[in-house]
């Protein structure tokens, strides 16, 4: 087992004081079973070090010796009241030591998020929240049939594909239309409309890579799609073509494909593939305060290009980050995968590829895992990695490539979300994904650099990792705020240095990251420019995700510019505040040199041949936009021109 009944007891201590419940009808976390499902998620996890230490840490949780630590008295956890236990980690919270700061933050998006998530409906209503939909009584038979692995076994083909998301789903179109045979390894499970119940419970569970889920110095949470279809299955539509800034950046740094047709043509077929539309521009009631905000200060805004068919804009599109129920988002699953499979390409799901077989600097095939441990070889002409921009280099590294730039240069877009309080009633788990942006700050110094501003669903566990908690009660009440509430989410444009990942001893990728001085900056800018949408829109207070509160409430009590004081001189070093990556870019990038670059302009490693990646590891640079429609047409690229090499 993998955790004993001495674990589960200290979570439980930990999850009551993060979530007491009102001492009334609403239940403290452990009486919902939140603890339990914590440590089944956590239990998930591959890296064995990091179980132990979670194991160590629950086991020493109620001892003495841990109360003399963390209190400087040798007292139990469970000797304390709930005040005496909120202000232990609240002293955590508040530490001068990001160490101790990483940890609140773990233990808090460990204890809340899974409360909010199997709490149940008397919590749920208390915060007006209507709870899962559940699943579609007529949802049509899935279109896709994926084999597993289920013993030892030798197969050949022309190209395998590793991962099926944005990149690898359009790469294996690509390379199946050009009548080459495909196979395509997907670590995660197939699931499709009749799968998705909208709830955060199913969704989180299986849509979302678990590990690793935060960077190492705990500064950003790392937000991925898993299974097939990657990110593409979760994520929010909009479909942003590159902009030509960052084109030209791209090409500047020696791949001057992206300033000619051929990108062009590339972006266009994959625009017509995924149904890009403006048709469905329907603004939940989020969207439409966030434009009412930019309006009234004469900022630019504007409905955001789509990849849906048939979208609902409304409840349905609301829960779309659980997977669409309706078969409207137009993922790889829908769209690129089909058009594999038509032309003869194989998918193997539950298929987590350990390393590339490399022979006299050709990559010549892949091995790969079940959960179960059966091993799956394949034996190939060309190998395409597309496994995002995470578990691509740590691939590449473990299959002994040792260019310095792979797992260098990463880009992160990190990302939060400003609340607004507003009159009326926002319901954010609502309404179409990202229905409109606001462009006016993605340049802020002549460089091309910025911040972008959307809004995203926040239905409860998410949205918790962004209110802050200075004790249960309040944090209750905070949450019962939310539905009143304006996220407006704040997306940096890094310019880097940006992170690394490489493969720890144990083969699991590590990802090391700081946000730079002038990144900061910008965030810091984010927060000024979000604040006044949020002022203009009529927000009666406005509040930072800061673990520590800070807040004002515009004519009544302090203003712009004591907050942006205050903010300022918190920062953003790691875990003072919820920052979040749901853009990974750029950690084995295209370019030139292989000084300055992982691939060539092909996409191919420039150590091994015929090996070539088509995923978000791709970048030059960070995109500045959502990136899925940039990574779907630089895998449409870099895969037809293996395709005019094999063919
Ligand atoms: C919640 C959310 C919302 C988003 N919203 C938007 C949006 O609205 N617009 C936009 O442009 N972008 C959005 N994004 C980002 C976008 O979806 C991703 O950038 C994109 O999917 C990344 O594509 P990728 O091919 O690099 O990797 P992924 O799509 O993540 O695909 C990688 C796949 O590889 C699999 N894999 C990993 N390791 C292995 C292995 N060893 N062997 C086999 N398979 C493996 C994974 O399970 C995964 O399925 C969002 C992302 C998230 C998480």
């Amino acid at each position: 087992m993998t955790f004993s009944p001495r674990h589960l007891e200290a979570l439980r201590l930990i999850s009551d004081t993060f979530a007491p419940g009102d001492g009334g009808s609403i239940p403290p976390a452990s009486a919902v079973g939140a603890p339990e499902f914590a440590l089944e998620l956590a239990g998930t996890n591959p890296r064995k070090a990091e179980l132990d230490q979670l194991r160590t840490l629950l086991r020493l949780w109620d001892t003495r010796f841990l109360g003399f630590l963390l209190t400087g008295r040798p007292r139990k956890f469970s000797r304390l009241s709930q005040a005496q236990r909120e202000a232990v980690l609240l002293s955590l919270s508040d530490s001068r030591l990001a160490p101790k700061r990483a940890l609140f933050a773990a233990l808090k998006g460990a204890c809340l998020a899974p409360y909010y998530i199997v709490g149940g409906p008397v919590l749920w209503d208390s915060i007006g929240y209507p709870g899962p939909p559940g699943v579609l009584p007529d949802a049509p038979d899935p279109t896709l049939k994926p084999e597993h692995v289920t013993q030892n076994e030798t197969i050949i083909c022309d190209v395998v594909v590793v991962g099926s998301g944005a990149g690898g789903g359009t790469a294996a179109a690509v390379l199946a239309a050009a009548g080459l045979d495909v196979v395509i390894l997907e670590a995660g499970e197939y699931h499709d409309d009749r799968d998705f119940d909208g709830s955060e419970r199913t969704g989180f569970s299986q849509l979302y890579a678990g590990s690793p889920g935060v960077t190492s110095e705990g500064q950003v949470q790392l937000v991925a799609g898993r299974g097939l279809g990657g990110g593409t299955v979760v994520n929010y539509t909009t479909s942003f073509p590159t902009p030509d800034h960052v084109r030209a950046e791209w090409a500047a740094l020696g791949t001057p494909q992206f300033l000619t047709s051929e990108y062009d043509d590339a972006m266009a077929a994959v625009n017509t593939r995924l149904g890009v539309n403006k048709d469905h521009p329907g603004a939940g009631v989020r969207d439409q305060v966030l434009e009412r905000g930019a309006q009234a200060l004469g900022w630019s805004v504007d409905a955001m290009p789509r990849n849906v068919i048939g979208c609902d804009q409304g409840i349905e599109c609301g829960r779309c980050g659980m997977g669409c129920r309706i078969g409207a988002k137009q993922s790889v699953t829908k769209t690129w995968l089909v058009d594999a499979t038509d032309n003869g390409a194989r998918i193997y799901v539950g298929a987590r590829a350990r390393t590339v077989t490399v022979e006299n600097g050709r990559a010549v095939g892949v091995t790969a895992v079940s959960p179960n441990g059966d091993v799956l070889t394949v034996k190939s002409r060309a190998v395409v990695v597309a496994a995002g921009a995470i578990q691509t280099p740590a691939l590449l590294q473990r299959s002994g490539l040792e260019n310095p730039n792979i797992g260098r240069h990463l880009r992160l877009h990190p990302a939060t979300g400003l609340f607004g309080l507003m009159p009326e009633p926002v319901n954010p788990w609502e309404g179409a994904m990202q229905a409109r942006y606001v462009n006016e700050w993605t340049d802020l110094n002549g460089d091309g650099y910025g911040v972008l501003f959307e809004t995203a669903p926040m239905t409860p566990a998410f949205g918790s990792g962004f209110v802050n908690w200075r004790g249960g009660t309040e944090h209750l009440a905070r949450m019962q705020e939310l539905k009143n509430m304006l996220v407006v989410a704040i997306i940096v444009r890094d310019k880097g240095p940006g992170g690394t990942v490489k493969v720890g001893k144990d083969g699991e990728a590590v990802v090391n990251y700081r946000l730079s001085p002038g990144d900061t900056e910008l965030l810091m800018k984010g927060f000024e420019g979000a604040a006044r949408i949020a002022e203009a829109a009529g927000a009666t207070r406005i509040i930072s995700p800061h673990h520590r509160t800070m807040a004002y409430e515009p004519g009544r009590n302090g203003n712009l510019e004591t907050f942006m004081t205050q903010i300022r001189a918190e920062g953003a070093a790691p875990a003072r505040l919820a920052l979040a990556a749901l853009h990974i870019m750029g950690s084995a990038r295209m370019g030139g040199s292989p000084d300055l670059s992982a691939l060539n302009p092909d996409g191919e490693t420039w150590e091994v041949k015929d090996l070539v990646v088509a995923d978000g590891s791709c970048f030059p640079t960070a995109s500045g936009v959502n990136p899925m429609i940039s990574i779907e047409s630089i895998a449409y690229m870099n895969a037809k021109r293996l395709a005019a090499r094999l063919t």
